[in-house]
């Protein structure tokens, strides 16, 4: 196997969601470095691995790479796997790729799950587009300020949350968005308990408050745009696209819209997009 460090994905919950060439790969390096050595033998376990690991967490992370870095300068192969998904979003990881790319050691990834990419892709959102904050400051102030970033924005954004903060994430979501501000919950993905819900930001609220024994695992927030930056006339165009996309599908009422405004159709889709997103 060649010297290099293998980023490999592991599961974010169904211990069958891992590639078949992420398990080859942790069979065959030489070295497995883990966040926590405890947590990451129950998964090597589970998948009949037994290797010698190493613990990197943000207290040793300078000291280890350097070690890490010099034994595949001596010509092993170092495999690196965070407690869940995808190492290095949001989990450490970053740290050691980038010492290894400074020194011009290879990195290759072994691609796999991710909590933000299942959410997206299951959230039914038409615009491309997004942003992934991860977890907000934990200063309620600093993920305010965040939150009000986000805002001005205006753009589909992805962020992590802990069952102890996210009803109050939503709250503040709700001051700073309007009530009818539509996210997405994306909850215990890939567990028993999987749920997705997308709804205005109010009706979330209310739901969660009243179903407190679902306030618990690991959540996924995702936040609609805001739909600011309305230029003159924006309004009108998008009054007349609520109207029409009830009766119509979309490129039609897209098509009508930019002719009645005498607008450019993609000026008058990205609008639309908007509104479904809403
Ligand atoms: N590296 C991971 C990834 O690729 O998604 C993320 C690690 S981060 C420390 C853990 C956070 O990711 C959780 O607090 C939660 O917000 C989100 N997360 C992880 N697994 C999840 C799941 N099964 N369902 C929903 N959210 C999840």
């Amino acid at each position: 196997m060649e010297s290099s460090l293998y980023i490999v994905a592991t599961p974010i919950g169904n211990l069958n969601d891992i590639s078949m060439r992420a398990i080859e790969t942790l069979k065959t390096v030489d070295y497995i470095v883990c966040e926590d050595t405890r947590h990451s033998k129950k998964l090597l376990n589970f998948y009949g691995i037994n290797k010698k690991l190493i613990a990197i967490h943000q207290h040793n992370e300078k000291n280890k790479a350097n070690e890490i870095l010099h034994l595949c300068e001596k010509g092993h192969s170092i495999a690196y796997i965070s407690d869940a998904g995808t190492p290095a979003i949001s989990d450490p990881g970053a740290f050691l790729v980038n010492s290894f790319l400074e020194a011009k050691q290879k990195v290759i990834s072994i691609p796999g799950a991710s909590a933000m990419v299942s959410a997206f892709s299951i959230a039914g959102i038409i615009d491309h587009h997004f942003q992934f904050y991860g977890f907000l400051p934990n200063s309620q102030k600093k993920a305010k300020e965040q939150l009000l970033e986000v805002y001005k924005s205006n753009k589909t954004t992805i962020i992590y949350e802990s069952p102890n903060r996210v009803i109050s994430t939503m709250h503040e979501i709700l001051n700073i968005f309007g009530e009818q501000h539509t996210i997405v919950i994306a909850r215990e993905l890939t567990k028993m308990y999987e749920s997705v819900k997308k709804d205005s930001v109010n009706t979330l609220i209310q739901f969660y408050e009243k179903n407190s024994e679902q306030v618990k695992g690991e959540f996924v927030l995702i936040i609609t745009p805001s739909n600011l930056q309305l230029e003159e006339g924006e309004e009108k165009i998008l009054n007349a696209l609520k109207i029409i996309l009830q009766e119509l599908p979309l490129s039609q009422s897209v098509r009508l819209v930019a002719a009645i405004f005498n607008k450019n159709k993609k000026e008058v889709y990205n609008l639309a997009l908007r509104l479904k997103n809403d």
